[in-house]
């Protein structure tokens, strides 16, 4: 699909789900994507974009920034601590915040850089062993950790186990953040956004429908 046909079933997602258009951010997810794909994007409007690699965002994106001013990069994918500092200079917000350590890095390094970079709490709604995020029955302990380091927390990510039915992870997430008091809700991708929409999304993540590499 094109740009412009994702952001149409955005805005049929919205008009079936009795949302305003604009309340759903759409982030255009960028792994393995090449310079000349992105500026394509960019071309065409897109400001808000997403990586889940620290070292492959250092390489692609200062020089698109420099170029293009307006741009909100998200990090999305599996942080360690130690790149803490790379992910705090580079990114606007960041994603997966899923553990103590991790808050406490991000923390220490925000006060090193002076550089408030808001954030969201990946919460594994499928408790899944392999994924990131915070185990349900953890999460409102993270999160009063935020609180409590004064971290900018603004809402919850997840990502569905693949084999599973996604709008129940959706539904999940929101109910969660209800119950944390968090706004923002990060979920849905390119085979369930529409989906996701209808369960209250406030940003969805895509990358292969958008460079055409998924029939949906
Ligand atoms: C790759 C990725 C996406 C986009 O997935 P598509 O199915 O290609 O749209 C969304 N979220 C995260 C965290 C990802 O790693």
């Amino acid at each position: 699909m094109s740009l412009a046909e994702v952001r149409n079933r955005i805005a049929a997602a919205c008009r079936d789900a009795g949302r305003g258009i604009n309340s759903v951010q759409l982030l255009a997810v960028t792994k393995g994507r090449s310079i000349e794909e992105i500026t394509t994007l960019i071309k065409q409007g897109q400001r808000l974009f997403g990586e889940n690699r620290v070292q492959e965002a250092q390489e692609k994106w200062p020089g698109l920034r420099a170029q293009y001013r307006d741009i909100q990069l998200h990090f999305i994918g599996h942080l360690q601590t130690n790149k803490a500092k790379e992910a705090v200079s580079l990114f606007d917000a960041i994603e997966t915040l899923d553990r103590p350590e991790l808050a406490l890095a991000l923390k220490k390094e925000m006060e090193k850089q002076k550089r408030r970079v808001p954030c969201f709490i990946q919460v594994n709604t499928g408790e899944e062993a392999q994924k990131g995020g915070v185990a349900p029955k953890d999460l409102s302990e993270l999160a009063g950790l935020c609180r409590e380091t004064s971290i900018d927390v603004r809402g919850l990510m997840c990502i569905p186990p693949a084999n599973d039915v996604p709008a129940l992870h959706f539904a999940l997430l929101h109910k969660f953040a209800e119950t944390t008091g968090l706004k923002e809700l990060s979920m849905g991708m390119s085979g369930d956004f529409e989906t996701a929409i209808r369960c209250g999304a406030t940003e969805i993540r895509i990358g292969s429908a958008l460079f055409n590499t998924m029939k949906i």
